[in-house]
């Protein structure tokens, strides 16, 4: 089984985070981040009325139209926390894939919020909250199964998200983090908790 990464968004600048990896003909989608930046210097732009099409064009999404040139299909949407970076584009772009959103429980909290508060798609896309430790997993399909491992940043609740895909191991896409062994809030890192 081939496994690819491809660097959608985020990679060249800071935002509009958006990584797929492709497992076989399978694809899990991390992260679908807006650039905030790119939206405030419109001044009167009303990101829940715009359309994908158009925020892509003033580079505040993610160009997802590359997915069109990947073979396979999207499984799974996977955030790793709640920063706009990294969840602000699901109402713009989740609804064009037939796949569930995994979050840990507080970004999976505000990804609904954010669906709710979008008023040019609907998005039905199921949001499932995984919570972050060794002993949750979340069976994407029969070959990937997806974990959070508990690490700290500036919100509660992020993760660094692992990818297992047997037998070609495992993926660990780990963006914004802090390893924190005294954290003021939730647990410390799990490599500290469970050594
Ligand atoms: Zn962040």
């Amino acid at each position: 089984m081939k496994v690819e990464v491809i660097a959608v968004g985020g990679y060249n600048e800071v935002g509009r985070n958006m990584t797929a990896v492709r497992c076989g003909k399978e694809i899990v989608i991390f992260d679908m981040g807006l650039r905030l930046d790119q939206i405030m210097i419109h001044e009167d732009a009303e990101v829940e009325n715009l359309h994908s099409l158009d925020l892509i064009e003033m580079k505040a999404i993610p160009d997802d139209t590359i997915m069109n040139t990947v073979e396979g299909t999207v499984k799974a949407i996977v955030c790793t926390h709640g920063h706009l970076d990294h969840i602000g584009a699901i109402p713009k772009l989740a609804h064009r894939y037939d796949a569930p959103i995994i979050a840990t429980p507080y970004t999976a909290a505000l990804i609904r919020q954010q669906i709710e508060g979008e008023k040019r798609f609907v998005v039905n896309n199921p949001v499932f909250e995984l919570p972050a430790g060794k002993k949750y997993r979340y069976e994407i399909s029969q070959h990937l199964s997806l974990e959070f491992i508990i690490v700290q940043h500036s919100i509660i609740d992020a993760a660094m998200a692992v990818l297992h895909t047997p037998p070609r191991g495992a993926i660990v896409y780990a963006l914004d983090f802090k390893l924190d062994r005294t954290p003021v809030l939730g647990d410390p890192p799990q490599h500290c908790t469970h050594a």
